[in-house]
């Protein structure tokens, strides 16, 4: 489904009502974007590697977001990035990539899998945000992952996720390399792929995978 610029500035509006948000809702994207419109998946993969970079090299203290950031972001938002990412509370994508109020629209849950939610979420921020780029990110030694090759019953819930990504651990067996991190990627590979089939997508939405390495900080993308 393609949306046009006309749509899109509608979308922007009711999403604006739907949400309850206040202020002005046809004001100018703020950002780094192409003057006009929203950043190309191109542009916005390169400012990840950028933010990724200097993630990795940052000395020991940092600045947190400003008020003026806050104040910037208050009543419009037009994130550049979307980051399917999983709940670890080591991997938050703002801080790995160095981005602040505003820049990433984020979905996670643990072992980054793909429900109806999630859809929904990536589908709004693609028609309503001008968001082009989508990185579904696993990470090193992820527990929801680990869980799925170990265990066969896991409780309440968590079966549920377990049920999720066994296909990606049953895909991998015998495969050369780390089981675990060949697990992994094959997992973040599957929910991309049921991102690109299954929402609803503009013609320049581009769909990636990535990988975190929690030692080093660095995001390889695949
Ligand atoms: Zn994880």
């Amino acid at each position: 489904m393609k949306f046009g610029v006309p749509i899109l500035a509608f979308g922007m509006l009711s999403s604006a009502l739907l949400l309850g948000c206040g202020g002005s809702t046809g004001e100018a994207a703020t950002g780094g974007g192409t003057p006009g419109g929203p950043m190309t998946a191109a542009q916005a993969l390169a400012q990840l590697n950028e933010g990724n970079a200097r993630y990795v090299h940052r000395p020991a203290t940092a600045p947190h977001p400003t008020r003026h950031e806050r104040a910037e972001t208050a009543n419009h938002q037009e994130p550049f990035a979307l980051i399917v990412g999983c709940a670890d509370s080591r991997t938050s994508p703002e801080i790995v990539f160095d981005q602040s109020l505003g820049d990433l629209f984020v979905v996670r849950v643990a072992g980054n899998v793909i429900d109806d939610f999630a859809l929904g979420s990536i589908e709004y921020a693609v028609e309503h945000l001008g968001t082009r780029l989508i990185v579904v990110m696993g990470h090193e030694r992820c527990g929801a992952v680990t869980a799925a090759m170990e265990d066969d019953d896991a409780p309440g819930y968590i079966g549920s996720l377990v049920r999720a990504i066994r296909p990606a651990v049953e895909a991998t067996k015998g495969h050369e390399g780390d089981p675990l991190e060949n697990a992994i990627v094959e997992n973040a590979a599957r929910a991309a792929e049921d991102i690109r089939s299954k929402a609803h997508l503009t013609a320049d939405t581009q769909v990636v995978t990535a990988y975190y390495d929690l030692d080093t900080g660095v995001v390889r993308f695949d």
